[in-house]
């Protein structure tokens, strides 16, 4: 079969090649934000595909957006310091008023603006999103917004927020999920009037923080959609992020396969390559066995998702088969480095760590799993 996305596999691919390892190696170490790299994918305008031509984008479908994350990873690099632009753009798009369009739309695909914080999850909610507390009060032509969010990454390098926060509170609303709405957050104007971002530090240079809002204004006319519909709104914009991050995985995957492959025909032990050793090269099979199907799911999804059919269990399932197949990978690749896997100049500890995060975020195993179980087998539900 054809690849449909050939040309834009090879742009990005020699794009990536400006970004050697030694340049995230360095960037992991002071856990600095890769903001040369974010610069050309904007310039070169990947950031926007899925922004329709009317508003200064590509227009093209989710798939190609795909390809464009999975060669990201698959070079070496990583997507997460700006992959959100992709996605959280879409409840603008979908939900979003003609005016509300126009005025941020262009602004974000020629990169102006950075739409790259992403606001659902909460401290105390965990993944029961119904929980959120966060509240947004409507005085006069403005809400004020009181609460506190966590794992909103990238939101010092963004100039923009998706936030999904309480209108009416859970036990007033008709159904829990009800009475969310979602609030386009001007952060360069909210930042030290009711917003405080304190950034986290963890496992992986992720640029993720912790955000307060203190009685943050937020104008009116910024609300997406209808008051207290927001929840419905972002889970339309989670499919595409799950199918997103699963062509990431898919692009870790094959550069663990990739790497494990050269290394296991060029290193030499008892006189011969390790990789004629049929204990070696068996987990660098399976670990592309995994992948190949994983990325047929993959591919699967974001065709429902770009003929606007249902897809919320295809991304969930390609999510967790993409997830579950790097993983296998990484570790399979760190084996057969042996004691140099564990070395930062080889790049495999660094990619190890990264592609772990993706059997936690945006979704964790278990909520998909519960999901297949309960939703298309019909198991009883358990919360
Ligand atoms: C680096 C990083 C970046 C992130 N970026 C963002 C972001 O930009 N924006 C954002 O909104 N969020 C973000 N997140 C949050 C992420 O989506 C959540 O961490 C994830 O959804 C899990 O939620 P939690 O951490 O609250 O886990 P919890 O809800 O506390 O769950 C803990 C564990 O218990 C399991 N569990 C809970 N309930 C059940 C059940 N009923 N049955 C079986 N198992 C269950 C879960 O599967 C999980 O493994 C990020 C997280 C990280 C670590």
């Amino acid at each position: 079969m054809t690849d449909p996305h050939h040309d834009i596999r090879d742009a990005v691919r020699r794009l990536c090649a400006r970004f050697p390892g030694s340049y995230w190696q360095a960037l992991d170490r002071e856990r600095a934000y890769p903001a040369e790299f974010v610069k050309a994918l904007t310039d070169e305008g990947w950031l926007s595909v899925l922004i329709p031509e009317t508003y200064g984008g590509a227009g093209l479908p989710l798939a190609a957006a795909a390809a464009v994350l999975e060669e990201i990873h698959r070079s070496g690099g990583n997507g997460a310091a700006c992959h959100a632009q992709m996605y959280t753009m879409g409840v603008v798009l979908r939900h979003g008023s003609e005016a509300q369009k126009r005025r941020w739309l262009p602004q974000i695909a020629s990169g102006e603006l950075r739409l790259q914080a992403f606001g659902v999850t909460e401290p105390s909610s965990g993944v029961d999103t119904t929980r959120i507390s966060t509240f947004a009060r409507k005085d006069g032509d403005r809400y004020v917004v009181r609460g506190q969010k966590i794992w909103t990454s990238r939101a010092e390098y963004s100039d923009l927020m998706v936030l999904l926060c309480r209108t009416t509170a859970r036990e007033e609303a008709a159904r829990p999920s009800d009475g969310m709405s979602v609030l386009l957050v001007d952060m360069q104007q909210a930042k030290g009037r009711g917003l405080t971002i304190r950034p986290i530090r963890t496992m992986l240079n992720h640029a993720t923080t912790e955000l307060f809002f203190d009685d943050m204004e937020v104008p009116a006319e910024n609300l997406v959609g209808e008051e207290g519909q927001g929840f419905r709104y972002i889970l339309d914009g989670m499919n595409a992020e799950r199918i997103l991050i699963a062509a990431e995985c898919i692009g870790d995957g094959r550069f663990f396969v990739d790497r494990a492959s050269a290394y296991a025909k060029q290193r030499e032990v008892f006189g011969r390559p390790i990789g004629q050793n049929q204990g070696v090269q068996f987990p660098i099979a399976r670990a592309h066995v995994q992948l190949e199907a994983a990325a047929g799911m993959v591919a699967r999804a974001a065709a429902l998702y770009d003929s606007g059919q249902p897809c919320g269990t295809e991304a969930n399932m390609a999510k967790l088969l993409a997830s579950e197949a790097s993983w296998f990978a990484a570790d399979t690749c760190l084996q057969t480095h042996g004691g140099f896997g564990f070395a930062e100049e080889y790049d495999i500890e660094r990619k190890f760590r990264e592609t772990r995060l993706y059997q936690t975020a945006p979704i964790p195993t278990n909520l998909i799993l519960s999901h297949v179980a309960t939703h298309v087998l019909g198991l009883p539900k358990s919360f």
